[in-house]
């Protein structure tokens, strides 16, 4: 054993004894790579899910328009079961799993329940209307397994009536969990993304989360940007910033030329069906590129750093973008933000949200003179009462910084739920293993730190 392994090993020994176990439920996504015979077998799974989900939705709509109730999956399961024996027509349902139509029937359950509560006035959120029939080629590609048996070995992955399919990438890192009993698999959700078959389980992890981060005590302020991804400024004034990877920026390029050359095409001809296709896998690609590096980029920071600010979402980098670059970046920072929710609490630390009304970008990292106006294409900071003259995403980022101080000694003094000075109750949103800062009250508008705050209880 050289010191080095002696030192990881006591420094693992170490953690373990202040870490707790958890249970989390996590995902893990394989690509596959079926036959040509497996491969219509996917599709007619597809099929499968959504002819039940057609079948049960038409069922529920005459009962839900006569009665104004629909059928529960329970019932429509039996209902199913008796008109497939009964139906020659539907003779072909044998060729599926009996789960495809079982978990679509579920699904379309769970979006009757959700229909009515938001009817009920008991679910927020967007307008939600009764569910609506699927179509093929308009709808996502997917199904669903809960039964046995789901495995995965080496470079493959076994489901019910599929079979053993390989994988473009080895399965080992959910293997070894499943071998040594830390991961269970609850479901396996089977989608097709730009001709590409990706499959899904859904898993219970039991996880040892450490009471303590590694770096105790250590925070960064961090700013997503549209210009580069992800800015950050540490506790030690260290300014850290992530490009986007250039992969990205030519994917875009490429995306811009497929998205011109696909809208020219005659609608419904073949050439418009392969251009919409070609488009399909830019867009994943793209999507791809961006997910890779928000990853790395995420998990760097909640292994780096025991406390991450970050913004609610960048509003204003978001305005300032045309169509196609707000609509991923958008989904980009909601993301981000997750991924760092869930990673920081992994590793002990916690992440605070900044409210998306604080004006981390106005406000001057050095003195804390908010400013009235800062056009978006301004990219350096010149604040003109204490002459700090500074990058714009590195003073939105140190400014974040600033909450973490604050938070931790409000968390520390008052232990719990603090409102300093201002009345005032802002809505707050709430995620696992997140505090969320409200933004200042409107006469507190020059003093950037001083602000409502409000520590949530963390959750698992
Ligand atoms: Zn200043």
């Amino acid at each position: 054993m050289t010191r080095a392994d002696a030192e990881r090993s006591k420094r693992t020994a170490e953690v373990a004894a202040e870490s707790r176990a958890a249970t989390v439920t996590q995902a893990y996504r394989f690509a596959l790579k079926p036959t040509p015979a497996q491969e219509r077998a996917l599709r007619s799974h597809a099929g499968a899910a959504r002819f039940a989900w057609n079948w049960g939705l038409a069922k529920c709509q005459q009962r839900y328009e006569a009665e104004g109730a629909w059928y529960s999956a329970m019932d429509l399961h039996k209902l199913w079961n008796a008109e497939k024996k009964a139906d020659p027509a539907l003779a072909w349902w044998s060729e599926n799993s009996k789960c495809a139509y079982q978990e679509a029937f579920r699904d379309l359950d769970r979006a009757l329940r959700d229909f009515g509560k938001f009817k009920r006035g008991e679910r927020k959120g967007p307008r939600l209307g009764f569910p609506r029939f699927k179509k093929r080629g308009k709808c996502r590609d997917s199904f669903r397994f809960a039964a046995r048996p789901m495995r995965c070995a080496g470079k493959s992955v076994t489901l019910p009536r599929l079979g053993t399919i390989a994988t473009h990438e080895s399965t080992r890192k959910l293997a070894r969990r499943l071998g040594n009993g830390t991961a269970r698999i609850l479901s396996a959700t089977v989608s097709r993304t730009a001709q590409r078959w990706f499959v899904s389980f859904t898993c219970e992890i039991d996880r040892a989360i450490p009471e303590r981060h590694a770096r105790h005590g250590s925070a960064i302020g961090v700013d997503l940007g549209v210009k580069t991804l992800l800015t950050g400024v540490d506790d030690q004034g260290n300014t850290i910033t992530i490009d986007g990877p250039k992969a990205l920026q030519s994917s875009l390029r490429r995306l811009r030329r497929a998205s011109r050359a696909h809208s020219r095409k005659q609608p419904g001809s073949g050439n418009r069906r392969k251009h919409a296709a070609r488009l399909a896998r830019i867009h994943a690609r793209v999507a791809n590129v961006r997910n890779d590096a928000l990853h790395k980029a995420t998990t760097d920071l909640a292994r780096r750093y025991g406390t991450v600010v970050a913004e609610d979402l960048n509003v204003a980098g978001m305005t300032r973008n045309r169509r196609l670059a707000r609509a991923i970046s958008d989904q980009g920072f909601g993301r981000a933000r997750r991924m760092l929710g869930y990673k920081t609490g992994w590793n002990g630390g916690i992440l605070i949200v900044a409210d998306r009304w604080y004006p981390s970008s106005k406000t001057c990292s050095g003195c804390g003179t908010v400013k009235a106006k800062l056009p978006p294409s301004e990219r350096t900071y010149r604040c003109w009462h204490c002459g700090t003259v500074i990058d714009r995403d590195a003073n939105a980022a140190r400014n974040l910084l600033k909450l973490a101080a604050s938070g931790a000694e409000s968390e520390n003094a008052c232990g719990g739920t603090v409102r300093p000075r201002s009345a005032r109750q802002d809505p707050v949103k709430q995620e696992p293993g997140t505090r969320t800062r409200t933004r200042p009250g409107p006469s507190q508008g020059n003093t950037g730190l001083r602000m409502s705050a409000r520590a949530l209880k963390r959750n698992g």
